[in-house]
This record gives C-alpha cells, structure tokens and sequence, in this order.
C-alpha cells in the first residue's frame, strides 16, 4: 500500500466487506492506514464471522449487522455512529446484488422484481445512506459508491447490472449537485475485474479477467489496495475540488474496445 493521505480525526462508515478479498475491505484498511476511525457493517449473522475478524484488525469500534433493504437496520447504523461519534466524515458503499437468473440471463429477459431487487440493493441504497449520512456530516465530507464500466459499455455476462450501475452512476452526479451546498461530496470509483465473492457470480467472468489483462495497455490487474489507496484520497481533503466524478481504477481498461 502506498500512503500518501492523511484521515487522522476522521470518522468513516464502510458498507461491503464480505471477507478479506473484499474491494471494501481494500479500502477499508487504506483508510485506517491513514488514521480514519472506521464503522463496519456486516450482512447478516452467516457473514458476521467472516466480517468481525477483519473489522477487529481495523480497530473497529463499531461493527454493525446491515442488510440495506431493512431501513430500520441501515437506520440503526447511523443512530449508532451519532450515538458513538456525534457526526461522520464519509461513507464507502461498495455493495452490488442481482438475482442470479436476471444475472445470467439476457437484460431483454429480466425480471420486474429482479431489476428491482438489483436497483433497489445496488443503487437506491446508496441514496438512502446519502440522505442519513447529510446531517452528520457538519463539516462536509465524503460519500464514496463502487461501480463497473459495464455502466457505459457492453460487457459480456454484466446484463441487468449495466443500467444498475448507470443508474448509480447519475446518482453520483445528481447527489453532487444536492449535496454541494453542504460540502460534501460524491464520488463513484470504478475498478477493473477483480476477483471477490460478487464478481464470481458474473458468467464468463474468467474469460473478464482474461481480456482485461489482454486489452489493458499495460497487461495487468488492478488489487484492492490499489482501489483503497484512491478511495483514501477521494475521502481526504486533498479531493476537495472534485465531485461527481467516476474515477476508473482500472489501469486504463476503460480506454480499450
Ligand atoms: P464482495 O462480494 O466482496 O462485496 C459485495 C458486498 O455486497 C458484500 O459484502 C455483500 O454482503 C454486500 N451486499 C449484497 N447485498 C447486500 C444487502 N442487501 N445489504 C447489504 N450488503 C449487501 O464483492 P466486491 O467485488 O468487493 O463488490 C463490491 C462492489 O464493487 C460492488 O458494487 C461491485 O459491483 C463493485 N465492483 C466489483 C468489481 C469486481 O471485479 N470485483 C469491479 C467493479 C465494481
């Protein structure tokens, strides 16, 4: 990890470790490694013992259970960080689900309820965090979603997920736009394909992995600390300038056909 960013001071919720492959948890240690005190959540009782290990590393003190389709349990996480800490710096939600057979199948073929499901976990939940993280964060902040270039370009096997992340996308910017007055800010950080627990229930992913290495100029992957050490930068004041973006983290797949 490379550290260039100062969070001392800062307080940070993280919405999407799974385990330790995580793109959340990549950025989740870039931020402790910077100084930031960190909320964790956790889906339910089956990942909590995969998750509590790893936020127990980072010196968590919080380590909440959140599935954010239960608003009293997403509601429930910012009582309790107000509770802890009176007030929030930024948000990291890197969460992403589709059912599998609207995943697998064509987008012509989706389901209502499956594009629902995908909007409503993969996109509207990072609007409901913006809209509980406004109050508390009384002197500006950060508010950081994870998405893919399948948002703008055709991706074998992305199906139902391209509009989703589009959809997040624009709510990046229309966020931006509402919340600048409050200063803070919205970001969408776009990694290339890496391997984490979502992205093995993609088809054809291996075949993904294969042409990024293909077609990126330089023939690599991206890793998750790669990913972190930007989200910590994009979380720091250092990023104050900016908002609205979507920052490829990809080394320059997005540029490639
Ligand atoms: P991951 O499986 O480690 O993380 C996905 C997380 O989403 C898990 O922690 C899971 O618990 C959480 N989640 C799913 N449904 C939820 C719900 N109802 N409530 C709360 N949490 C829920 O995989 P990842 O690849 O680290 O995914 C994180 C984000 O990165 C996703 O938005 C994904 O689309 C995005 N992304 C992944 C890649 C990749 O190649 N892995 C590339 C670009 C973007």
């Amino acid at each position: 990890m490379t550290q260039m960013t100062d969070l001392a001071g800062k307080t940070g919720l993280i919405l999407g470790i799974a385990n330790a492959e995580s793109i959340a948890y990549g950025c989740a240690k870039a931020f402790r490694a910077a100084g930031a005190d960190l909320a964790v959540t956790y889906l339910n009782a089956k990942a909590e013992p995969h998750v509590r290990p790893l936020a127990e590393a980072l010196d968590s003190p919080l380590i909440l259970p959140c599935d954010v389709t239960d608003d009293a349990q997403l509601q429930a996480v910012f009582d309790g960080i107000r509770a802890r800490w009176g007030r929030l710096d930024f948000v990291l939600h890197s969460i992403a689900f589709a059912p599998r057979q609207d995943l697998h199948g064509r987008l012509a073929d989706t389901s209502r309820p499956g594009f629902l499901k995908a909007m409503d976990i993969s996109c509207h939940s990072f609007i409901r965090c913006a809209r509980l993280a406004e109050p508390l964060m009384d002197r500006g902040g950060a508010l950081m979603t994870v998405t893919f270039y399948g948002s703008a370009r055709v991706v074998d096997g992305y199906s139902v997920m391209g509009p989703v992340k589009a959809a997040l996308e624009a709510s990046v910017r229309y966020l931006a736009d509402d919340l600048a007055p409050r200063r803070i800010r919205v970001h969408a950080i776009s990694p290339g394909p890496i391997r984490t627990r979502a992205a093995s229930g993609i088809r054809a992913f291996d075949r993904l992995i294969e042409e990024s290495v293909a077609d990126t100029p330089d023939h690599r992957l991206v890793t998750i600390d790669e990913v972190g050490d930007v989200a910590a930068f994009l979380a720091s004041p250092a990023a104050r300038a900016m908002t609205g973006t979507t920052e490829y983290v990809d080394a320059g797949l997005h540029l490639t056909d």
